[in-house]
């Protein structure tokens, strides 16, 4: 599932949305200097200017108060001419990224991590979805991948993958498993899976002889070793698989492009032609 040759093509449709509706912006937010997640801040940067959607940087020093970084962000909530919200996490250890994250105006909140957005999704009623997650589902649709009644295994529990994939695949009728690190005998319960989506942070984990030949494997792991950069998934997986995201070029290209077509949504919500629940 060639996730460079999706996020490409997604890229074109948001620019074409973005010329309709006029200017947008997306305001992001860098507390300290986390060497990885600057890289991350230039590359939503660039992607956002190449879509004609404005790019905003505030960066806050390391030891900045929970105060400021809150003041940052109202600031920015403020702001009629910024359309998406983001705070780039981690957040230096001191900082309580819960209460950064609630301070967001749903409306803007692109990463879909305020606790609305996050429980209009447990609701069944996705509104703000965080990129890597929708990603992850425009991927399977794209390839046509049936979700219906499927068995899904979704290995990872975190709160911006592992969870709302979780619950975009239960929102398509698939019997959804979610596994973690306290789960038993997990190669069993991955053979089992129709649709199987991994996002654990360990380097080529799911061997081969886990999957179910035929299955449709996502990968969502960005390990960095000396040998390079590896999923969460070992490669020879493909020849197992029915359809399998490769590392890089598979979800990593998907979550920014599906960042800025978040933040187009996001515009859409605030102008009126999309209608935003309150709760
Ligand atoms: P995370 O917050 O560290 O969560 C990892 C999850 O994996 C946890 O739920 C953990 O279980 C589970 N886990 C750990 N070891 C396990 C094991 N041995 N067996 C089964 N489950 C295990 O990570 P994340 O933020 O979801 O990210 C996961 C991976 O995706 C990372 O490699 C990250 O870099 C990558 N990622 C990529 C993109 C992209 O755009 N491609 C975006 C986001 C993340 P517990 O809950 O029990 O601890």
């Amino acid at each position: 599932m060639d996730g460079k040759a999706l996020a490409a093509r997604i890229r074109r449709e948001v620019a074409a949305d973005v010329a309709e509706l006029g200017e947008l912006a997306l305001a992001t937010i860098l507390v300290g200097d986390d060497a990885a997640s600057k890289i991350y801040i230039r590359l939503k940067h660039n992607a956002a200017r190449e879509v004609g959607i404005e790019p905003i940087d505030r960066r806050l020093p390391a030891d900045v108060s929970e105060a400021e970084v809150i003041a940052a962000v109202d600031e920015l909530n403020g702001d009629d001419s910024v359309d998406g919200v983001l705070v780039q996490l981690p957040l230096p250890a001191d900082l309580d990224e819960a209460r950064a994250i609630a301070a967001i105006e749903p409306v803007k909140d692109v990463d879909g991590i305020h606790p609305l957005n996050a429980g209009l999704l447990y609701l069944g009623r996705p509104t703000l979805v965080g990129a890597t997650p929708v990603g992850v589902l425009a991927l399977l649709d794209e390839y046509d991948v049936p979700l219906e009644g499927a068995n899904a295994v979704v290995v990872g529990r975190s709160d911006i993958v592992g969870k709302p994939v979780a619950h975009l695949l239960l929102e398509r009728n698939a019997t959804v498993t979610i596994c973690h690190s306290r789960t038993r005998d997990l190669p069993a319960l991955t053979r089992a899976a129709d649709v199987l989506v991994v996002a654990v942070g360990r380097d080529r984990m799911v061997k081969p002889d886990w999957i179910k030949p035929g299955a449709a494997v996502v990968d969502v792991g960005m390990n960095r070793s000396e040998e390079g950069l590896f999923g969460d998934v070992d490669p020879a997986g493909m020849e197992v698989a029915g359809a399998m995201t490769p590392v890089p070029g598979g979800v990593g290209p998907m979550t920014i492009a599906m960042l800025l077509r978040n933040t187009v949504q996001a515009a859409r919500f605030r102008r009126g032609s999309l209608a935003f629940p309150r709760a």
